[in-house]
């Protein structure tokens, strides 16, 4: 016989009923390993099916609920393909019901029972593709707020949901003492809440005691580091050439630019390691500052060790510094060249594969550009190293300076809050349905006259969709997928050279079309948020970005961020695929503010509006619940904190996530 079996929050996820093995192996090709992992998976979104209606009162394309009894079921075969008809009633009337390639359907419906079905009235009063799930009163599918989350290779939505089920309602009583002490919702609610709500407040109090949770871990490893960091002088003394500091560049450092690169080297000229963050909004120069500093560490006859999050921004990290300063050496370190250590002193550039081999580099300074992440847990490692290197991290995480040194209290901060001369801020436009073919025959004129000048500054477009491929969750069926966009626009486009980029690429694949699109050959690039890590794209003029509602604001930043850098006069086309009338209010917003802080303080504003969950999924951010403007939240997390975090007894629930991979943009 079943007997009730309690999970705790650390069991693997294979001793779950209806996981097993092979089930286990798909989750943890998304690194979810323990039930802790999958708990805080959290839903995208939630698919509001608690509506229940009478089927004389259904209105077309409402999405509800009806309680009724199967009057019929049949399936037919057309070939390979298959339709699946029912007929339903209630006391108001009957309805008919269609399916596609779904022969199950005709077993799992029983004629003379009743069910749940949720879906919306088609325009020939039918319902197509309805859930069907057993009348209860604890459903999962059907008559709720129901949770989706973000797509596992093999594994149905509906059984990703009915795994969540069975650990929510078989979990152990967490050992939760904060939420006595600090009267917090205690955290089996929140997990209960997070996938499962009765309504979309209980997700808001549930996703901030996990946000809690994530700053505090956060808070934690910046404290022990900074007790284990504290009074090391044991770094390489720079000594700073101040003649021939700033070499000829194509431009005068901002103020900002140099109050920060000052920062730096006084830190680089002393035996205490530095920890520094250079915190600048996109677009406001780090790169040449960190360069500069580097270029010190080399004529000191030391390495630099350059670490990136992505292959495509160390290559052009590579080049950027191979322009500004051509004395210097550099190297590319990927995972499969050999890796040489050179004589003469070296930036390495790479992503983790330099982590890898710090212990042969031997960096005097190592440079993380992280953009939207603070590297917290990598860095521990280097706290192993036997030697200590001096550390600087970029980063374009719109955070206050404030909250930042209460998080982070082991770091220095130095900001760039200065945009260099001359930059035209980009013109962005939001634009309806019904002028689309018009903005095409606007994008073509403007790709036509950049032929035709004498310097091409570039006109070249970038098109961003949330998605790859095409969502079959109803919810995201709108929603506009790479792959559908690359086809529409090659149409569309005839006359130009329209390409495809994503993360399912090869290596080798994504750097021959990045070559292109900077040597000019590609005139349409559709694309994933793969391009927000960081990429300079100078000669890319015109940036559309399809579903736009999809993003958060910051997001739209940071890829708003990616063009127009050469100084000329650049355009942001947004397109929604919905018509609310609030949604579209934020991104109205959008096309008014320029300012990344703004724009996140925004973001933190629509958080309630429940639209907007699941901007991780874009890898724009390390944070899955917390917010870094969230000024409350944060102060909150402090003051517990500091009554936390000399106990022993004390872990925090969530720890610093490795930020040394590639953001997944799918
Ligand atoms: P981010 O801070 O987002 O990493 P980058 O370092 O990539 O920004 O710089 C953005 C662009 O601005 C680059 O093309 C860079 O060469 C240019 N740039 C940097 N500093 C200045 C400056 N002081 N004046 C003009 N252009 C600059
Ligand atoms: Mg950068």
């Amino acid at each position: 016989m079943y007997t009730a079996f309690m999970y705790s929050l650390d069991s693997s996820l294979d001793i779950v009923v209806g996981i097993g093995p092979t089930v286990a192996n798909k989750l943890a090709s998304k690194n979810l390993y323990t039930l802790q992992d999958l708990l805080l998976w959290a839903p995208l979104h939630y698919e509001d099916r608690s509506q229940q209606k009478l089927i004389m009162d259904l209105v077309k394309d409402e999405l509800v609920t009806i309680q009724a009894e199967v009057t019929a079921v049949s399936n037919q075969y057309k070939g390979r393909r298959s339709i699946q008809r029912a007929t339903i009633q209630d006391n108001s009337g009957s309805l008919k019901l269609i399916w596609f390639n779904s022969p199950y359907i005709k077993d799992t419906l029983k004629r003379g029972q009743s069910y749940f079905f949720s879906g919306q009235l088609n325009n020939r009063r039918m319902m197509t593709q309805p859930k069907i799930e057993k009348i209860s009163r604890d459903t999962i599918h059907t008559n709720r707020l129901v949770p989706i989350y973000s797509t596992v290779t093999g594994i149905k939505p509906g059984n990703l949901r009915r795994y969540l089920k069975e650990i929510v309602d078989h979990l152990q009583p967490i050992d939760d003492p904060l939420a006595k002490q600090f009267d917090l919702l205690p955290l089996n609610t929140a997990f209960k809440h997070l996938h499962f709500p009765d309504d979309q407040q209980l997700t808001i109090d549930a996703r901030k005691r996990l946000a809690l949770e994530e700053l505090l871990g956060l808070m934690q490893h910046s404290y022990r580091i900074k007790q284990q960091w504290k009074d090391r002088a044991c770094a390489h003394f720079i000594k700073i050439d101040e003649k021939n500091l700033i070499p000829k560049l194509l431009f005068t450092l901002t103020h900002a630019q140099q109050r920060s690169l000052r920062e730096i080297l006084d830190n680089i000229s002393s035996t205490t390691p530095m920890n520094r963050l250079l915190l600048g909004d996109v677009g406001s120069g780090k790169t040449v500052v960190a360069g500069i500093a580097a270029r010190q560490v080399l004529q000191n006859n030391h390495h630099v060790a350059f670490i990136v999050p992505t292959q495509i921004l160390a290559q052009q990290h590579l080049e950027t510094l191979d322009q500004f300063f051509p004395e210097i050496n550099t190297q590319l370190l990927t995972a499969k060249n050999k890796f040489i250590l050179n004589d003469s002193p070296t930036i390495y550039i790479g992503t983790h594969a330099v982590i890898n081999k710090l212990q042969d580099i031997k960096p005097a300074l190592i440079i993380y550009d992280e953009q939207h992440r603070f590297g917290v847990k990598q860095r521990s490692e280097i706290y192993q190293l036997a030697f200590c290197p001096h550390l600087l991290t970029m980063s374009a995480t719109p955070i206050p300076r404030s909250l930042m040194l209460t998080i982070f209290s082991h770091l220095e901060l130095s900001v760039i809050d200065e945009m260099p001369a001359g930059r035209k801020p980009v013109k962005t436009w939001l634009i309806p349905e019904k002028k689309r073919t018009k903005s095409y025959n606007w994008i073509k004129r403007q790709l036509q006259q950049s032929g035709e000048q004498a310097t091409p500054v570039g006109k070249q477009v970038l098109v961003i969709c949330p998605f790859i491929d095409p969502s079959d969750v109803q919810a995201f069926a709108n929603i506009k997928s790479a792959t559908q966009t690359y086809e529409t626009l090659k149409t569309e486009f005839a006359d130009f050279k329209v390409e495809l980029l994503h993360s399912r690429l090869s290596q080798a694949q994504k750097d021959h079309i990045t070559q292109n699109l900077y040597n000019q050959k590609i005139d349409i690039l559709v694309c994933t948020s793969i391009v927000e890590v960081g990429v300079d794209l100078p000669t890319v003029s015109i940036i559309l970005i399809e579903s736009a509602e999809r993003f958060g604001l910051a997001s739209l930043h940071q890829l708003r961020g990616r063009v127009g850098r050469a100084g000329q006069q650049a355009h942001c086309l947004l397109f929604s695929s919905v018509s609310l009338k609030e949604t579209n209010q934020r991104l109205e917003v959008f096309t008014q503010t320029t300012d990344g802080m703004k724009l996140a303080e925004a973001d933190l504003q629509n958080r309630g509006a429940g639209d907007l969950f699941g901007t991780q999924q874009h890898g724009f951010d390390q944070l899955k619940f917390a917010n870094w403007t969230n000024v409350e939240l944060i102060t909150q997390a402090r003051q517990i904190f500091n009554q936390l975090k000399d106990s022993t007894d004390w872990q925090p629930l969530i720890s610093p996530p490795a930020t040394n991979s590639c953001p997944n943009p799918n």
